[in-house]
């Protein structure tokens, strides 16, 4: 019952709000003249007519201002609510969802019963390219990788900004060796970034640690996807790393086949 109130008196666009004010004020109407009709039927029976139409006038007229105020301010909190809820899960830099958004999806996927694979992407030698060329130029980059990243992917894969430089990828439903493939396509396709448009000679790359998450917590496959990631910085960068297809200390490491996703 509540609820059913609350959903009737929620706000969300220009016609919800048309409708809603529309019935409630026919509502009022009728009740209002259902009551002044009683009373004149016992008061004053030949002013039920005349008494009718006024009371309909004075209802409606004040339903709807009154009504139509409410509902407008209604209308306007929604739409703050729903820009404050976007704002609180994006990434203002990158447009992308920012760590908290991306953990809520990759916590709510999970929960759906998805296959969830976790990727982290971190730019190469990201502190070189600032003290090089400045933080403009490395707000750019990461911009840049971050709509390569997005363009790379579509539902039900996502990807979030989780940190400074670092990236996060959320693969739905593809084995190791099919996460390693598509996280070694979007690894390549970003060296493609900036076009022209970057400083001569600044050469963009990044390296992924993967982790299939399967039954296991988030976290713990963060840490696993982490080390994973460790593991292609230790052996150079550039490259694309799985913590399950690690194969004890020899790590299956995906190098540079040149195809675009
Ligand atoms: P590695 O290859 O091992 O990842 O080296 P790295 O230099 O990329 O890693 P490190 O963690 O040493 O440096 C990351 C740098 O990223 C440090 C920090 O100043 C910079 N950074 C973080 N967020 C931003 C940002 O939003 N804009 C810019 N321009 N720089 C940022
Ligand atoms: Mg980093
Ligand atoms: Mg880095």
């Amino acid at each position: 019952m509540h609820s059913m109130f609350a959903n009737f008196t929620a706000i969300r666009s220009r016609r919800e709000m048309g409708v809603k004010v529309t019935v409630a004020t026919l509502g009022i109407v009728a009740v209002t003249d259902g009551v002044d009709a009683l009373v004149n039927l016992y008061t004053q029976p030949d002013r039920i007519w005349p008494s009718f139409i006024q009371t309909t006038l004075i209802a409606a007229a004040m339903s709807l201002t009154f009504l139509g105020l409410l509902a407008r301010s209604n209308l306007r909190l929604f739409e703050l609510k729903e820009r404050f809820e976007t704002l609180a899960i994006t990434d203002i830099q990158t447009g992308l969802l920012n760590r908290r958004g991306f953990f809520a999806s990759l916590d709510r996927a999970k929960a759906s019963g998805a296959d969830m694979t976790l990727g982290v992407v971190d730019i190469d030698h990201f502190k070189r390219i600032n003290d090089t060329y400045g933080h403009l130029v490395g707000d750019y980059v990461i911009a840049e990788v971050g709509r390569s990243l997005r363009d790379g992917m579509s539902a039900p894969h996502f990807v979030g900004r989780v940190g400074g430089e670092e990236f996060a990828l959320a693969l739905n439903g593809m084995s190791s060796s099919e996460a390693l493939r598509v996280g070694d396509r979007l690894r390549v396709k970003l060296q493609n970034i900036g076009g022209s448009t970057l400083p001569q000679g600044l050469k963009v790359t990044a390296s992924i640690g993967l982790a299939r998450i399967g039954q296991d917590d988030v976290m713990s496959s963060y840490a696993r996807a982490d080390k994973a990631l460790y593991e292609a910085k230790r052996r150079g960068r550039d490259l694309t790393i799985s913590a399950e297809l690690d194969l004890g200390d020899n790590v299956v490491a995906l190098p540079l086949p040149a195809r675009s996703i």
